[in-house]
């Protein structure tokens, strides 16, 4: 199998190999230690302040995404989303759910946010700003700059999901004055899906500890005070939270976050580079490393999708809804290599030859 999706992705072989391993008990000091080396790796991949903490919840990333809103906000926040897709829709479905007033930049489909759009929301009473900064659906990987500049002269509270693109696109909590960072265990990070990582600003931290949560399993105050201690309330997803300390590891000893990024990146490139002569349009602006965005001219994308499955053993990443047969997503995060995007390429000619593009 080779897996170019967006998730679960492709694992290193020692990730695989603790997934082959009995799961220990982990009330114990010796799993205290695993979690409490993640959240400082965590920290200083991500630029965090001394004072931040992050929360391992077990979870997909959306219960992340969930957490947070639930966390962080109050009835006295009014938030304004960058939507342009399928993920700043579902912030903007969490805050209605959850009775926070919030208003929304709608932006096309695979289009960028840009400088004009965000002034007219300058000096609006908002006091919490929420964005999927690489908007997993379309690609495109928003300017951080340029909201970290708007967040600040608004002092505005800034949440960024980064689930897609914590590895892949360089973020830094303390230059960019981010307070709460969402990723999860099954994107870049390539484990198994079933961890969210929430890192909290120290403001984030107050904003959690002055709140009352409607919820037991989410309730981020009682995680907080666990995990001083390295541990969680309920039973974590001990496997995953192993095979994220490895791989943590894994990227701090080859050169860390910034190599780690690199690496992505390459991989990004040179498929970029392949794809040009194929008859396919990459269709956004300002795009994130972990993912190129495809129209074929010449076929349906849920055909070649379920062409390159059956018959090539292929994963590429469908789109769904009205998307279906015009987009589809080439993924370049998890274990990934150039040889790897020959492997596609090459598949994608013969798919050419045979007439199917
Ligand atoms: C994958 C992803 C999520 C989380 O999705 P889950 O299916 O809940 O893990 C959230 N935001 C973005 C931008 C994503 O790419």
């Amino acid at each position: 199998m080779l897996n170019f999706a967006l998730g679960p992705v492709m694992s290193s072989d020692l990730v695989l190999k603790i997934g082959s391993e009995q799961t220990p008990y982990f009330r114990t000091p010796e799993f205290s230690k695993i979690t409490l080396e993640n959240e400082k790796l965590m920290k200083e991949m991500l630029f965090a302040d001394e004072d931040s903490k992050v929360i391992f919840l077990t979870g997909s990333g959306t219960s992340g995404m969930e957490a947070t809103v639930m966390n962080v906000f109050t009835e006295n926040d009014k938030v304004l989303i960058v939507n342009g897709g399928g993920f700043g829709q579902r912030f903007v479905d969490l805050c209605k759910l959850h009775n926070i007033d919030c208003d929304d930049i709608k932006i096309d489909f695979g289009s960028c946010l840009t400088s004009q759009m965000l002034e007219e929301y300058d000096n609006k009473g908002y006091t919490a700003f929420m964005v999927n900064i690489c908007e997993t659906s379309s690609g495109v990987h928003y300017d951080i700059d340029l909201i970290s500049d708007f967040c600040r002269r608004n002092n505005l509270f800034l949440v960024v999901d980064a689930v897609s693109s914590f590895l892949a696109d360089y973020i830094n909590m303390s230059e960019h004055g981010v307070d709460v960072v969402i990723t999860g265990s099954q994107k870049a990070l390539a484990c198994p899906p079933g961890i969210a990582i929430i890192t909290l600003s120290g403001r984030a931290v107050d904003r959690v500890n002055n709140n009352s949560c409607k919820s037991m399993y989410f309730d981020l105050k009682d995680m907080l005070l666990n995990a001083k201690r390295g541990q969680t309330p309920f039973t974590p997803a001990v496997g995953t939270l192993i095979q994220i300390n490895a791989r943590l590891k894994e990227i701090d000893k080859n050169g860390g976050v910034e190599s780690e990024i690199k690496r992505i990146s390459n991989v990004a490139y040179d498929f970029r580079l392949k794809i040009k002569d194929l008859p396919f349009e990459i269709c956004a602006s300002e795009l994130s490393n972990a993912v190129t965005p495809l129209h074929p001219l010449t076929a349906k994308a849920s055909d070649i999708f379920n062409i390159l499955k059956d018959e090539y053993g292929i994963w590429i990443c469908p789109n769904g809804g009205d998307l279906e047969d015009t987009l589809f997503r080439v993924g370049h995060i998890g274990a990934l290599t150039t040889k790897d995007n020959d492997t596609l390429i090459n598949a994608l000619k013969d798919l050419e030859k045979r007439g199917i593009i």
